[in-house]
């Protein structure tokens, strides 16, 4: 992997860096990646459309009855 101190290449095992004696910890290749962030907020806005749906239907049942 990548020192995410000084950028040379070091083991991938490797704790600390043996370039610049800093701890490593890996968090730099471990990037969030943004595609299930915008799956998330997909979903939470088909649920939101759903429930409005069930919604509206009840509504028109309500109204219907009376
Ligand atoms: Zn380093």
């Amino acid at each position: 992997m990548i020192c995410e101190h000084c950028g040379k290449e070091i083991d991938d095992n490797a704790v600390v860096c043996p370039y610049c004696e800093k701890e490593v910890t890996g968090a730099a290749e471990a990037l969030p990646e943004k595609e299930p962030f915008f799956t998330q907020k997909m979903k939470r806005q088909t649920i939101l459309l759903g429930v409005v749906c069930v919604l509206a239907v009840v509504c028109c049942f309500v109204f219907h009855l009376k």
